[in-house]
């Protein structure tokens, strides 16, 4: 098949932000025929194929993905392994089967165990999302100029690859490739880390016995360092196990930076603490300014 010809049907297994994104991305640029749901509640997929976000669906994994070429299954990373099992039995010979999920390396086990070193699976994770969950909050444009991490395995298809890199291409996405154990690092630095200190902090300081007062008083700032504390809890606690090595030694690094940091407070030695802010405020330009087009 030519990567360029339209995916005849598409089976989108949890249509939330990803998968609902996904689905109206495709849609909108005319890559796709036909859309079916497949998920665990009746009423969730129900009101996607209302918002026009899927054809039709099917509470019967295998019959979701019954004549798919293309399976993205976009559930929380807990649930993976019991939807390839559910979607095992449905799979045509040729169908290609991707996924969303926030760490790989435990995909990867989940996938290899359901369906031993198959050619047609292409692991995946697009760098995109918002704090909020549910088809309600997905929209078109969410992968546009993001970055999408394919992490293929050696037994991996080219052509497999090349169809999945193209469905996040027609997307608006940029694709990059690595390997999951190097995704897992780079990831549990920049993404999990920061979510998990973040659900830290606003869950401390609501134990404050002044925490009303806090948060009546917090300000922009931390509006804006607590936002990501507003994401799903399931899928940040499924997130936070899945890759547990690779964020134990971020965490680790980071704590001791972080006792570093206090040391300097306490000690009151505010030339150091310059030092680091300059630092620290120079990288995030840095950062920032390679975001903006
Ligand atoms: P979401 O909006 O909560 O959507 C998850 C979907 O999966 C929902 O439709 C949910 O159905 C369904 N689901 C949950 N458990 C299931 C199960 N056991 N069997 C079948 N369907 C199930 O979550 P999301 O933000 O799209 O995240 C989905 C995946 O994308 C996760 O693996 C996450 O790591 C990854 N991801 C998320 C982001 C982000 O920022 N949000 C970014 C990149 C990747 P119900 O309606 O019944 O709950």
């Amino acid at each position: 098949m030519r990567p360029s010809a339209a995916i005849e049907q598409l089976a989108i297994i949890g249509v939330g932000l990803i998968g609902g994104s996904l689905a109206r991305a495709l849609r909108n640029a005319g890559v796709v025929k036909t859309i079916v749901g497949g998920g665990r509640s009746e009423a969730s997929l129900a009101r996607a194929r209302e918002l026009g976000v899927i054809d039709r669906y099917e509470l019967d994994l295998a019959a979701a993905v019954s004549g798919a070429d293309m399976v993205v299954v976009g559930v929380p990373l807990g649930a993976m392994r019991s939807v390839f099992e559910a979607i095992a039995p449905g799979l045509r010979d040729a169908a290609i089967v991707t996924d969303v999920g926030s760490a790989k390396g435990s995909v990867v086990e989940d996938a290899r165990a359901v369906f031993g070193e198959w050619p047609n699976f292409v692991p995946g994770h697009p760098i995109a999302g918002t704090e909020r969950s549910g088809v309600e909050a997905s929209f078109s444009e969410l992968f546009q100029r993001r970055r999408v991490i394919l992490t293929p395995l050696p037994e991996t298809a080219t052509a497999a690859l090349q169809r999945v890199r193209w469905l996040w291409q027609a997307t608006g996405a940029e694709v990059v490739e690595m390997s999951a154990a190097h995704h897992d690092e780079v990831l549990a630095a920049t993404s999990h880390l920061p979510h998990l200190l973040a659900y830290g902090l606003v869950e401390s300081l609501s134990r404050w016995d002044s925490s009303q007062e806090i948060f009546q008083f917090a300000a922009g700032g931390f509006r804006d360092f607590t936002r990501i504390a507003s994401s799903d809890p399931v899928m940040w606690r499924d997130i936070c196990l899945a890759n547990r090595e690779a964020l134990s030694a971020a965490l680790d690094r980071y704590t001791e930076d972080l006792a570093r940091l206090a040391a300097l407070v306490r000690s009151g030695d505010g030339q150091a603490l310059e030092q680091v802010f300059q630092h620290a405020k120079q990288a995030r330009d840095r950062f920032v300014a390679m975001l903006e087009p």
